[in-house]
């Protein structure tokens, strides 16, 4: 694959797997030289979701180093996005959206979902079902947002009932 797109410089990055997926190992996507082990494995500590569409490496959830440049990102269909912009991230395009709308719109229920358990039902990246979850709540209306009181739930509309 492609090195991932970053408004700083390209970052590289290598996926080990060994039967299964282990870690993505990449260089700090902020240039500040240090090399990124990203764990994939959830039977080792804590572990990242990684996707691969289309060729393009998504990884959830957001990395966040707790040690040396305290770099905040999201891996988004090869795209960094950096969580201090306030998620600027107009520049990452979903395939096929309207499909994964139709398919989000049928797998939620007037129950709450949270976006991550709605993206594992339709094997999505959870950023896209996130993306998309807000734009038929706000724009559309179909869906209902739970706000601050529960951040990335949603549930269909009361309104469609
Ligand atoms: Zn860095």
């Amino acid at each position: 694959m492609p090195p991932i797109r970053t408004s700083k410089r390209p970052g590289d990055f290598v996926v080990v797997s060994r039967g299964i997926y282990r870690s993505v190992v990449m260089s700090c996507p902020d240039g500040c030289g240090d090399v990124l082990t990203i764990n994939l494995d959830p039977r080792t500590d804590k572990a990242w979701r990684y996707y691969r569409k289309r060729n393009q490496l998504s990884l959830f959830p957001s990395v966040w180093r707790d040690t040396g440049c305290q770099s905040h990102f999201i891996v988004w269909h090869h795209t960094i996005i950096w969580c201090e912009d306030n998620y600027r991230n107009e520049d990452v395009v979903i395939d096929s959206e309207l499909d994964m709308r139709q398919r989000i719109l049928s797998t939620c229920t007037y129950e709450w979902q949270h976006f991550t358990q709605i993206a594992e039902a339709i094997d999505e990246v959870p950023w896209d079902v996130n993306r998309i979850c807000h734009q038929l709540a706000r724009s559309l209306k179909l869906l209902e947002d739970g706000g601050k009181k529960r951040l990335g739930f949603f549930r269909l509309s009361a309104a469609r009932k």
